[in-house]
């Protein structure tokens, strides 16, 4: 019997000086196996893929529609493009969890796509997308490439099933088990004025080992961060709050010259998608934005690519 369980047996034969061979034997896998492997698949990834949005992004609709088809028994919602221009102007609309890009494509293949994405052109709230490459190039070439224009993994075509449902289940999940890791000993501070908010936020803050400290409007905010004893790494601002709403408060923080938490991160919470709204956060001096309803993965993705360790 193996010992992992991988196969039936291993056995091998050595000729002294000359060389080892290994036999491996595997017994016949029946297809009431394969459904029921296939079952317990898709159960262990249900959870991870509930409400997602992935973009299919492919010139062959006939290997976009193999994909939507793999990923039909979970509760997803998937949007296709035909080539890298399409992909961008539906970023531009869309806000997605990941990306499928193939990379052999006419008009803009998927490398230069990933490339116009990192560089913000299909806007400043989807610089970070995961993306996860789809090739028919060898394994070696297309994990140097991939990883050279930012992407996450990468699958090869013809799709697999499997290989599909694990490669993407795993972006997913590597966001927050290393943020877990990453976070033990941060301190946040959550300024908005609404309580719900404030509640599910710290909940899921302090899920990753997250100190938080609240604030309801700006005004205490900036009390908070004139305290001589308060250690914080990151704000979290809403923008529409009464009295001094979170530009105000930003503006603030990065001009009064006494102040300790000058250079803080600072991402902004807004209903709002407008690219004008999103505009006048960063010119406030907000480093980033988010929009509401908060994407709980996007926050803590987010909040790992400013906080300082
Ligand atoms: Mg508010």
């Amino acid at each position: 019997m193996c010992p992992f369980y991988c196969c039936k047996s291993i056995s091998c034969h050595s000729v002294l000086g000359g060389y080892t061979e290994f036999v491996l034997t595997f017994s016949v896998v029946n297809d009431k196996e394969i459904a029921k492997y296939r079952k317990k698949i898709i159960a262990d990834h249900l959870e991870v893929f509930r409400n997602k949005r992935i973009l299919v992004i492919d010139d062959k609709v006939v290997d976009r529609k193999q994909v939507l088809n793999y990923l039909k028994p979970f509760q997803v919602d998937i949007d296709e493009a035909g080539d890298g221009v399409e992909a961008i102007e539906r970023i531009k609309k869309n806000q997605y969890d990941a990306l499928l890009m193939n990379l052999n494509m006419p008009v803009m293949n998927g490398f230069e796509a990933t490339e116009a994405i990192r560089a913000g052109k299909a806007g400043i709230l989807s610089m970070d997308i995961p993306i996860i490459g789809h090739t028919a190039d060898p394994l070696y070439i297309a994990r140097a490439k991939t990883e050279k224009v930012g992407m996450q993994g990468f699958i090869t075509k013809p799709v697999q099933e499997f290989e599909l449902i694990r490669s993407i289940a795993a972006i997913f999940n590597l966001k927050y088990f290393n943020s877990a890791l990453t976070f033990s000993g941060m301190t946040v501070m959550l300024v908005d004025d609404a309580n719900v908010i404030r509640l599910s936020l710290r909940w899921l803050l302090e899920k990753f080992n997250i100190n938080v400290i609240e604030a309801v409007n700006g005004t205490e905010a900036l009390k908070h961060l004139r305290d001589n004893s308060l250690t914080c790494d990151l704000i979290l601002m809403d923008i529409q709050m009464p009295g001094l709403d979170g530009l105000e408060t930003t503006r603030q923080i990065r001009t009064d010259q006494s102040m300790r938490f000058k250079n803080i991160p600072i991402i902004g919470l807004s209903g709002e998608s407008d690219e004008t709204e999103i505009s006048k956060a960063f010119d406030a001096g907000m480093n980033d934005y988010l929009v509401k309803p908060v994407d709980n993965q996007a926050l803590i993705r987010k909040i790992g690519q400013w906080i300082k360790i």
